[in-house]
C-alpha cells in the first residue's frame, strides 16, 4: 500500500498533465506546426459563443411561452461585460423588436444605469431576461417556464462570466437565488453567485407603477452598490 508521501495528489496529477501538454505542443512546434485544428464551443470567444447560443435557440418550443411570442429575445450588449443585467421576461415592445428592455421600462433602466454615482452605459453591460419569450399579457413567467429556460441563461452566464449580476425584480431574483424571500428583503445586499455576486433591485416596470421617491431612492442605492462591487471586483 503506498504511503501518504507517495500517493499522487490532484495537484500533482494536474501538474503532470500540463507538463505533458506543454511537451506535446513543443514537439509539434518543432515540427513546424503553426495552427492547432481545435474546435469546440469551449474554445469560443464570448461573442461567438453567444451568437452560437442565439442561433441554436431559434424556433425553441420547449415551453408554452413559444405559443404567443413573435420573437425570441435572447439578449443584447457587451459579450465581455462585467455587469450582467437580468430581468424576468420580454414585454410587448421587446417581443416586437427582438431586443431586451427597449420599451418604457427599458428606457428607465437606461437612465437608472446612467444615474449619478452609477454611470454605466447600455453598451458596456449585457442585458437579458430569465425567460426569452414574452409571457402572454405580461404576466409573470411560471416556475416551470423559468426552469425550462434556465439552461439558456446559464449558458449566457458561462459565456459572459460577469463579475456582478444585477437582478431586476422579485421573479428574476428569486429564480436566480432559488429562494421565496420577497424582493424587499433580498435587495440592499450582496449575494454570492458562483464566481460573481448578485445584487437585486426593483424592476423598472415596478418603479413606473410606483412612482414615489421611496422606491426610486432604494433602487438608486442598489445600483450604487452594484457600481462599488463592480469597481472593487475589477480592481482585484
Ligand atoms: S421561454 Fe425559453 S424555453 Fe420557453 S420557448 Fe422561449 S426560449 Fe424556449
Amino acid at each position: 500500500m503506498p504511503d501518504e508521501a507517495s500517493t499522487p495528489t490532484a495537484a500533482h496529477e494536474l501538474a503532470e498533465a500540463v507538463a505533458g501538454l506543454a511537451a506535446t505542443l513543443r514537439f509539434h512546434r518543432d515540427l513546424g506546426v503553426k495552427d492547432l485544428p481545435l474546435e469546440g464551443r469551449y474554445l469560443l470567444e464570448p461573442d461567438d459563443a453567444l451568437r452560437a447560443q442565439e442561433a441554436a435557440l431559434q424556433g425553441c418550443r420547449r415551453c408554452k411561452l413559444c405559443e404567443g411570442r413573435a420573437t425570441i429575445v435572447f439578449g443584447a450588449g457587451n459579450p465581455r461585460a462585467d455587469l450582467l443585467v437580468i430581468g424576468e421576461g420580454p414585454g410587448a415592445d421587446e417581443d416586437a423588436q427582438g431586443l431586451p428592455f427597449v420599451g418604457r421600462a427599458g428606457q428607465l433602466l437606461t437612465r437608472m444605469l446612467a444615474a449619478r454615482g452609477v454611470g454605466f452605459t447600455r453598451d458596456e453591460v449585457y442585458v437579458t431576461n430569465a425567460v426569452k419569450c414574452r409571457p402572454p399579457g405580461n404576466r409573470n413567467p411560471e416556475a416551470e417556464e423559468l426552469a425550462t429556460c434556465a439552461p439558456f441563461l446559464a449558458a449566457q452566464l458561462r459565456a459572459i462570466q460577469p463579475k456582478v449580476v444585477l437582478a431586476l425584480g422579485s421573479v428574476a431574483t428569486q429564480a436566480l437565488l432559488r429562494t421565496r424571500e420577497p424582493i424587499g428583503k433580498l435587495r440592499g445586499r450582496v449575494h454570492p453567485f458562483g464566481a460573481a455576486v448578485l445584487i437585486p433591485t426593483f424592476h423598472p416596470a415596478f418603479l413606473l407603477r410606483n412612482p414615489g421617491d421611496e422606491y426610486k431612492r432604494m433602487a438608486w442605492d442598489d445600483l450604487k452598490l452594484a457600481r462599488r462591487e463592480y469597481d472593487s471586483r475589477r480592481a482585484r
